[in-house]
Parts: structure tokens; C-alpha cells; sequence
């Protein structure tokens, strides 16, 4: 009989993971189970939709058919409500009742809500799927001024689009500058720089204390905790993700808050249930313990790694440097690896626009941030892949035009 493989999630950890076991498993069943009324689209795109940059048609990556034509089982608007690892079920919703081999947890995350008054207010917004593109664009396009809470990757996807749709928009931060625990103030300088130019004006030690609404229920203003109002017929609130883990109570698959635990294989304490994506918490080869990561390839990775060990464990470990670019700005930025861990960093400044930092654990590099210039990109993450021991020449990393061959003896650690 041919194995059975059920994969909870059609976001690219999910959709990856089917198309990985169909090139490498023409006979299996597998079935792939998602809550939202799509098939895989590109999330990373969802934002320049509702900036008003691109149409809907170049979003999507696969149509119905693609699956039909892999003979995969694609269940759209079905949200699993219950596994059953000793039957080896999951249950839907509607009550129906799917039978695996092999399961796969590939169900990212959801947007955390801001804990105060009026919060579910019309007009305030998270970001994670398309239809909260859909209804983004629609709200701020009708919108004079808005509000940003959240100082991080998602916050600032939310302050290029009320910049790009001309809204005036104050960006309300709880400390002294964006993404605080990746930039020092120097690097974030220049984001702020970047906002204002676009109309989005950092206001920091601030952040929410409630909304205000209309007689409609609609959001009128934010009130921050200084008694500051700032006016808001627009509120985009990106203050972090909750792991979707909720159905797994009981299961006796292991996970906290931060996610599914995993080892490198992605396989969790149970023999045959493994996860994928931003929802794992993973073994991370690289750093020698438990990381999580919320970037695209680094899912994509994920998913197909998973599958290959559904197939056969031990396939291949998940050994991974993840990176995140931000397209919004005359400049170009990139994040890699974990950068705001570490127990020492070191950074320098080139220009207005060119700016660098890079994190290290134990004299390695674990992570950076690149503003401007993003060559030495590879080598950066070549040493991190590597566990080569830098610390002693910090200085060297942060030189303009840094290779690999400027460092005295790399010493490669694995
Ligand atoms: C606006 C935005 C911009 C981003 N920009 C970037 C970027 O520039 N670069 C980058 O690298 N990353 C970016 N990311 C992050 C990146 O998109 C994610 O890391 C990646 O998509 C995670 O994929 P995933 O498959 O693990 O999870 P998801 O894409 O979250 O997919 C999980 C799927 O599982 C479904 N699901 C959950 N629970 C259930 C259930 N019980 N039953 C059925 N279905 C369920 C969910 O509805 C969802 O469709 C961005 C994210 C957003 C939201």
C-alpha cells in the first residue's frame, strides 16, 4: 500500500514539502490541508499589492491545477481542529477526518493583537495573509493619516505602505529607535531618515496606550502612553507572531510559545510528525541550540527538508543561513542570520546611506545587518555557515570591501 502523507499548512513550507515528496515519491497520497481560500501565493509580495504596486495575477504562485496535475489533494478553506497521534487522524472542522502515515505541521504563525482598548477597531490591521493585503489596500487608500505600531520588519512593510499611498503617518516606537535590538541608533538613522523622507515620522519612548473611535467604531486617533494623540484613520499594528500551536494540546508533540520543537531533520519527538516553517523551533547546526527563523527561504528549506526526511530520516539535516531583504527604500538592507543575539557585535559607518553591524556568540558571527551595501553578503554568511572563529579580528570584518581572504587563519570549527 502506498504511504500517506497529510501536510497541515499551504503556505511555502507546506507547498514546498508536497512538491518535494511528489518528485521523490510518485506513488504516495498526499494531502495537503489549508484554513485560507488560496493556494500558495507569495507573501513576501503581499505588501507591494497594497502599497498599490502590483496587481493581484503576479502573487499567486499556484493555481488549483498545479496540484491537480501532481495528483496532490488540496483542501482549500478547511482549518484542522484536531490531531489524533495515536490514531493517526487529523479532524477538520466541518468534521472530516483525514488518515496519514506521516504528518507534517507547517502552519506558521498569526499576528500577535495589541492587548488595549479599542483594538479591534475598523480601520486597525495585521498583516499576514492576502486578504489582509486585500483589505489593507482598501482601508488606506480611503486614508489622510495613519498610525504604525511595531518597530520591526513587519512595522516597517506597513510604514512604506502608508508612505506609498500618501498617508501621514506617525510611526509610534516603544525605545529610542527602529528594530533596537538588531541596529544601534547610528544604523537606524538612516530608516528613520528613509521614513520621514516618505512622510512617516518616528516618534520614540512612545507606542499605544488605547485607540480612540467614532460614533461608527471606526479608529479616530492613538493615544499613546505619554497622552500624546496622534490622529489615525489607518492603524497597521505589527508587534510580533503568535506561533499556531493551539491544536496540538494534548497530542504529546512538544512545543512552547516559540514553536514546535524539532531536531535537525525536522522530525518532533514523535517518530512521525514533523514540522516546517515559522512554526518550528528548530536545532540550529550552525548555532549548536534551539533558534527559530520567520524568512521565506529559509521556510521553503524547511518544508523540503522535512519532506526528504519523511522519506527516509536522516536524509539530510537542515544546516541553513536565513536572510530578509527590505526593498522599500532607495537603498538596499538585508538582515541575516540571528541579529539580535550574541554576546558581542561590532559596526561601522560608511556613508548616509551605508551602514553594517554584524552580531557574534563566542567570537563567530551569528548575524548582521547590511544597509547600502550588501557585497560582503556572502562572505559574512560563508563564515557564519562555517563556525569560523572571527573575533579577534573584528576590525578586518567591517572593512569596506571585506573577502574571506583578509582574515589572518580562518580556523573553519565543524
Ligand atoms: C507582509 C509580510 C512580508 C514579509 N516579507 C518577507 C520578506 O521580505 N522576506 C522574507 O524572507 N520573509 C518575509 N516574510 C515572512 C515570510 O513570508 C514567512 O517567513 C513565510 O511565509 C513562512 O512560511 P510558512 O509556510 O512557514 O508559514 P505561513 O506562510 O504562515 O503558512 C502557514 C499556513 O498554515 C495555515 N494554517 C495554520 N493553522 C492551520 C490549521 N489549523 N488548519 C489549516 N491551515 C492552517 C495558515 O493559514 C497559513 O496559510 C513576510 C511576511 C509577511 C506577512
Amino acid at each position: 500500500m502506498s504511504e500517506s502523507f497529510v501536510i497541515i499548512g499551504d503556505g511555502v513550507a507546506g507547498s514546498s514539502a508536497a512538491e518535494t515528496l511528489r518528485e521523490n515519491a510518485p506513488d504516495a497520497d498526499i494531502t495537503v490541508i489549508t484554513d485560507e481560500g488560496e493556494a500558495l501565493y507569495n507573501r513576501i509580495l503581499i505588501k507591494e499589492f497594497a502599497k498599490g504596486k502590483l496587481p493581484e495575477a503576479p502573487i499567486s504562485i499556484h493555481d488549483e491545477e498545479w496540484y491537480e496535475e501532481r495528483e496532490i489533494d488540496l483542501r482549500l478553506n478547511t482549518l484542522v481542529v484536531d490531531i489524533d497521534t495515536d490514531g493517526h487522524t487529523v479532524t477538520s472542522h466541518e468534521g472530516d477526518t483525514y488518515e496519514y502515515d506521516k504528518l507534517l505541521l507547517a502552519t506558521g504563525g498569526t499576528p500577535t493583537q495589541l492587548p488595549v482598548e479599542n483594538s479591534d477597531a475598523d480601520g486597525i490591521h495585521h498583516f499576514w495573509t492576502f486578504e489582509d493585503a486585500r483589505k489593507i489596500k482598501e482601508d488606506v487608500e480611503q486614508a489622510d493619516t495613519g498610525v504604525i505600531v511595531g518597530a520591526g520588519l513587519l512595522g516597517i512593510d506597513f510604514a512604506a505602505i502608508c508612505g506609498a499611498q500618501d498617508v501621514e503617518a506617525h510611526y509610534l516606537m516603544r525605545g529610542n529607535s527602529w528594530w533596537r535590538y538588531a541596529l544601534s541608533e547610528e544604523g537606524a538613522e538612516i530608516l528613520h531618515d528613509a521614513m520621514r523622507e516618505r512622510g512617516v515620522t518616528p516618534v520614540f519612548e512612545s507606542g499605544v496606550d488605547h485607540f480612540e473611535v467614532d460614533d461608527d467604531g471606526h479608529v479616530e486617533s492613538a493615544v499613546d502612553p505619554n497622552g500624546e494623540e496622534f490622529d489615525a484613520d489607518f492603524a497597521g499594528v505589527a508587534i510580533g507572531l503568535n506561533i499556531n500551536t493551539e491544536i496540538l494540546r494534548g497530542t504529546g508533540i512538544e512545543h512552547d510559545d516559540g514553536g514546535i520543537v524539532v531536531d535537525e531533520y525536522m522530525q518532533t519527538n514523535l517518530d512521525d510528525v514533523y514540522a516546517a516553517g515559522d512554526c518550528t523551533k528548530f536545532n540550529d547546526v550552525i548555532l549548536g541550540e534551539q533558534a527559530q527563523n520567520g524568512a521565506w527561504g529559509s521556510a521553503k528549506a524547511q518544508g523540503e527538508t522535512a519532506a526528504k526526511n519523511m522519506l527516509d530520516y536522516g536524509d539530510e539535516e537542515f544546516r541553513w543561513v536565513s536572510s530578509y531583504s527590505i526593498t522599500h527604500f532607495d537603498f538596499p538592507f538585508l538582515s541575516f542570520g540571528h541579529p539580535t543575539m550574541g554576546d558581542d557585535s561590532v559596526e561601522r559607518k560608511y556613508s548616509d546611506t551605508e551602514w553594517r553591524r554584524l552580531a557574534l556568540k563566542d567570537g563567530r558571527i551569528v548575524g548582521g545587518v547590511l544597509i547600502g551595501d550588501l557585497s560582503p553578503q556572502s562572505a559574512y554568511k560563508q563564515l557564519m555557515r562555517e563556525g569560523t572563529h572571527v573575533g579577534d579580528e573584528k576590525e578586518a570584518l567591517v572593512e569596506k570591501s571585506f573577502s574571506v581572504d583578509d582574515l589572518e587563519a580562518p580556523v573553519a570549527d565543524d
